[in-house]
Order: structure tokens, then sequence, then C-alpha cells
């Protein structure tokens, strides 16, 4: 099976390129972020305190994080079989999934679901560890990235245009917080793998970081 791996900081523009990129290419396309927005949404809808790694690893046998497809191939995550939808895109959630991911009970248990996907299936994988822990054999690996303030923006864009008021400033320090952390956790810290094409899309339009993307990928599957 293929397996193209898409990691990289919040904002760089991971799932707008890897949905893309499984539409071109006809794969699936898996948003990896979503499962730990999931655990995080769960945790905070329990009042379990997320800075205890103790309570939330705990609390990981009250749930089951199921991925499914619909006709349109969109995924769905399901929490103890409901959908969590759109309930997951907030900036809470955000922090709340940063604060999970860093527990290594957390990463153990979202792992097979992960790997599961590409048992049957061609995918387009985006997290922060799919080249580096996931799928170190993945055949291409792209680590996405574009300066902090370019990133900021279109994040704030996105959650201004579903509703939430937020300030450019603040989604700034939050995001760079994030990254911080997601950065230097001792569990699958998100960095590029040694074998992983880094790509800068500051400045780029959707379009020029699929052409770009394409490119490395027509190039390292000889197509
Ligand atoms: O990609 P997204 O912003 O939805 O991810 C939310 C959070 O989930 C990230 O900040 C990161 O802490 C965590 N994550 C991770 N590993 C992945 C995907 C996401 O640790 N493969």
């Amino acid at each position: 099976m293929i397996k193209i791996a898409i990691d990289g900081p919040s904002g760089s523009g991971k799932s707008t390129l890897a949905r893309s990129l499984a539409k071109r290419y006809g794969y699936v396309y898996v948003d990896t972020g979503a499962l730990y927005r999931t655990v995080g949404l769960y945790m905070l809808q329990c009042g379990v305190d997320i800075k205890s790694s103790v309570s939330v690893a705990e609390n990981l046998k009250n749930i089951s994080v199921e991925l499914k497809y619909d006709e349109n191939g969109m995924q769905h995550v399901l929490l103890n079989g409901a959908d969590v939808g759109e309930s997951i895109r907030t900036s809470e959630i955000s922090a709340a999934a940063s604060a999970v991911s860093a527990i290594p009970e957390v990463r153990a248990f979202l792992l097979d679901t992960q790997r599961k996907m590409a048992e049957n299936n061609n995918v387009v994988m985006d997290g922060r560890d799919i080249g580096t822990v996931i799928f170190p054999d993945a055949q291409v690996k792209i680590f996405l990235t574009a300066g902090n303030l370019a990133r900021a923006e279109r994040r704030h864009k996105e959650l201004t245009e579903k509703g939430e008021n937020i300030t450019l400033e603040k989604v700034l320090s939050d995001m760079e917080s994030r990254d911080k952390s997601d950065r230097s956790r001792k569990e699958a810290p998100a960095i590029p793998a040694q074998d992983a094409v880094i790509l800068d899309n500051s400045g780029f339009e959707p379009e020029d970081t699929l052409r770009a993307a394409c490119d490395i990928i027509n190039k390292k599957l000889g197509i």
C-alpha cells in the first residue's frame, strides 16, 4: 500500500493539501489531528484535568474512537459511537488536543486506528509524527511549514469564518505555545523525519502547494 505522510505545524495547510492530494491520486485522506482533538473533547466534556496524565490515561478506558468515511470520502470521527462533527474545531479543543497528545498512553491508544487505515488502502495521512512514528516506511514524507504570521493568519481566517470571536494576536500566541509544546514533547515530537522533504509554503496559494507536493510525490513514486 502507498503511504504519503504530511507532517508539519498548525496552520501550515496540511489538511488542505492532504485532502487535495487524496482526491488527485484516489487515496484515502486521514486527518489524525481529529483523533487527538476527539480525545481532548471527551476529557473536557467529562471535566477531566487534562494536565494530569494519570487522570487522562485512566479515562481512556471509557472511550472508543473510530474513523468512518461517508459516500463522499469525508472522514467522520465517532466518539463512543456518536459523530463529533465540527465540535472539535474550536481553539479550546486545539489546546486540549495538544495537551493530551503529549501523554504517551494517548498516543499508544490511537496508534492502531491510524496504522489500520493503511492495511487495505493507499493513504494520505496528515499529522505531526506520521513520517517518524506511525509510518517510518512511508514512500513519501513531506514536512509542510510556513512562517508563524502566515500560519496564524490562515488559522484566524478559518476560526472567524466559523464564527469564533478571536483576535489574530491571540491565535498567534496560542499557536506558538502549541507548536512549542508539540515540538519539545518527549513522545513523538513534531519534528521532520530525517528523510522528509521540507516544503515551506509561505506566500503560496493552495494550488502552488499542491503543485509543489505533486512534483515531490511523482518523483518519489516514479510516476
Ligand atoms: O492537526 P491538528 O491541529 O488538528 O492537531 C491538533 C493537535 O493534535 C496538535 O497540536 C498536536 O498536539 C496533536 N497531534 C499530534 N499528532 C498527530 C496529529 C495531531 O500530536 N499526528
